[in-house]
């Protein structure tokens, strides 16, 4: 299903015209810069150190020539928020006073399901929430809740509820007209002989949130004796439990801004944190870190500090997380609460600003390892104990995606151990490259640079489409370029904002090159550019005329009488110095 079809090209057109891209990025990229008539940022959307992330106002596009990504409002949206096409259409129209009808009869079925799905859940999350507030039912839930120190304010922010005994959330919903499918696909009920039975009994509810808000599952605790204690909705077709992080919605403002996350391991740790107002907190479903989290994270952040709780565990699991964050191209420092207490814990006792401290004292992860390792082996070390330490250190710098990261971490490990640069380089090179676990680094995409003429040649083409037409496949050596000059050529009659369509229609690699060259077309003098394009193309043709006669030449050891002349006329014109 085409979802542009949904909204009328008029009201795209609106947007656009209404919606200054450069606006719109500052409030994600604050440290957005003019450079001559764009401007230039560290990429929002990878871990880089010179910034390779453009905005052009005149063509209210954006590009990075780092990992690749780019496009217009809509893209840049869709990636920052990670919404899909329709949601950042509908967001930039309030954002510019557009009212979009939406088309129900044009969503795909599977896309109305979830929205109906999203609609169900927010009333069951509004019926728990006003029974936990409201009802005498919820008096041992409120006890709970007040003697874990959770405030008012708390548990309205994060919704949080209350399941009765009776069970009643299948019923409300049944009534208000939602299928009993429906109920059951949201995991609300299950079928139980002739009806439904509620999934959620005599527990508090802790409603969990996409990053948009959404209400899309929940997370149970027990208030009795049942088993298990802790119990999460069931996956469904909105809610996947490695998918969301808790936390992250209310923490999104701040995340933002900050650009780093705290990464906890429980719901109670996260409000805890919110409550003192350390919003960049949030935590995954009570399973290890995933790669889809971990990739949520990465479009809000650049930096992670996984707190755990001192135990063996606890350890381990962040020890996991740590890795697959800095797999990712994350910065990630691992902070141990001390006392051996969990956050929820520790920031009751002993507030804020201690628990800032034990922030700021987090450290790398080589750091944490080679601490670990150490720590194991009591006493001064051997030297073959600081190889086996050394050994499983590297394996962890090898990972690191970061060739700087790498060369400082090497530094400190041979510092810590006392042995030389040299050696240690030594036994990382022995160890050659290992395998990547978990997810590969993503590797940056070629620069995309093209040989001198074909980009002059395609500079004038992106200044005029239509020169297209003047071009032969010859005039282009590279497959990259013939596949952008075929692509431009096939958006005849180059109407609208065809350098978004042509974006849209390249490979990564090809992108990186064309955008180059709308780079350069900024810059270039608008004049003549017809006559320049046909001097570069006889030029060009000349040239290549020439390579094929000296080719022939060589290989036969002669050439017929005409094609003799004109070889030496070429030769000439070309002054004798011909460059292929
Ligand atoms: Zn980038």
């Amino acid at each position: 299903m085409d979802i542009m079809a949904m909204i009328s090209d008029d009201v795209l057109e609106s947007i656009r015209t209404r919606v200054d891209i450069v606006d719109l990025v500052r409030e994600s990229v604050p440290q957005l810069q003019r450079a001559g008539r764009n401007f230039k940022a560290r990429c929002p959307f990878h871990q880089e150190r010179t910034p390779s992330f453009i905005v052009t106002p005149e063509r209210q596009s954006f590009h990075c020539f780092g990992c690749g990504v780019g496009g217009d409002v809509f893209s840049f949206v869709m990636k920052m928020e990670s919404l899909n096409f329709m949601e950042a259409a509908e967001k930039l129209a309030g954002r510019a006073g557009i009212e979009i009808v939406k088309k129900d009869q044009v969503l795909g079925p599977a896309d109305a399901e979830r929205l109906k799905l999203k609609e169900l859940l927010e009333l069951a999350a509004a019926f728990y929430h006003t029974t936990l507030l409201q009802s005498s039912t919820a008096a041992a839930a409120r006890k709970y809740l007040a003697q874990r120190q959770v405030s008012d304010e708390t548990i309205t922010e994060f919704r949080l509820g209350y399941a009765p005994s009776a069970g009643d959330v299948a019923q409300r919903a049944l009534r208000k007209g939602f299928s009993r499918d429906l109920v059951v696909k949201a995991g609300l009920a299950r079928e139980a002989g002739t009806g439904l039975r509620d999934y959620f009994f005599d527990r508090v509810l802790y409603p969990i949130q996409d990053a948009k808000g959404s209400v899309v599952g929940f997370g149970a605790r027990a208030l009795g004796e049942a088993q298990p204690k802790y119990l999460n909705s069931p996956e469904s077709p909105v809610f996947s439990k490695g998918r969301v992080l808790y936390g992250l919605f209310h923490g999104l403002a701040t995340i933002r801004k900050e650009r780093r996350v705290v990464l906890m391991e429980g719901y109670m740790d996260v409000m805890a944190a919110h409550q003192f107002g350390l919003k960049i907190a949030c935590a995954p479903l009570g399973t290890a870190l995933t790669l889809d989290q971990v990739a949520l994270v990465k479009r809000y952040a650049g930096e992670a500090i996984v707190v755990f709780d001192a135990d063996a565990a606890g350890r381990s699991a962040a020890l996991r997380s740590a890795e697959i964050l800095l797999a990712a191209g994350l910065e990630v420092r691992i902070a141990a609460v001390p006392q051996g207490k969990d956050p929820d814990e520790f920031l009751h006792a002993h507030g804020l600003p201690a628990f800032e401290e034990c922030l700021a004292s987090a450290v790398d992860l080589a750091e944490f390892q080679t601490e670990l390792a150490i720590a194991a082996r009591p006493g001064i070390l051997t030297p073959v104990e600081k190889s086996a330490v050394a050994r499983q250190v590297l394996e962890t710098i090898n990972r690191c995606p970061d060739e700087i990261v790498k060369a400082e971490w090497m530094r400190r490990l041979s510092q810590r151990l006392q042995i030389t640069d040299e050696s240690l380089r030594l036994q990382s090179a022995k160890r050659g490259q290992p395998a990547r676990r978990g997810s590969p680094a993503p590797s940056a995409i070629s620069r995309g640079e093209l040989a001198g003429a074909e980009e002059d040649i395609l500079v004038c083409v992106f200044m005029q489409p239509h020169l297209a037409e003047l071009l032969q496949e010859t005039d282009l050596a590279s497959p990259i370029a013939r596949r952008i000059w075929q692509t431009l050529s096939s958006q005849k009659p180059w109407t609208g904002n065809w350098a978004l369509k042509l974006r849209d229609s390249l490979s990564p690699e090809e992108n990186s090159a064309a955008q180059r060259i709308l780079l350069k077309v900024d810059e270039f003098d608008k004049t003549d550019v017809e006559e320049r394009l046909k001097s570069i193309l006889a030029r060009r043709r000349t040239q290549v005329r020439y390579e094929e006669l000296r080719a022939a030449l060589k290989s036969a050891g002669r050439l017929g009488a005409a094609e003799m002349g004109e070889y030496l006329k070429l030769t000439a014109q070309l002054k004798g110095s011909p460059k292929s």
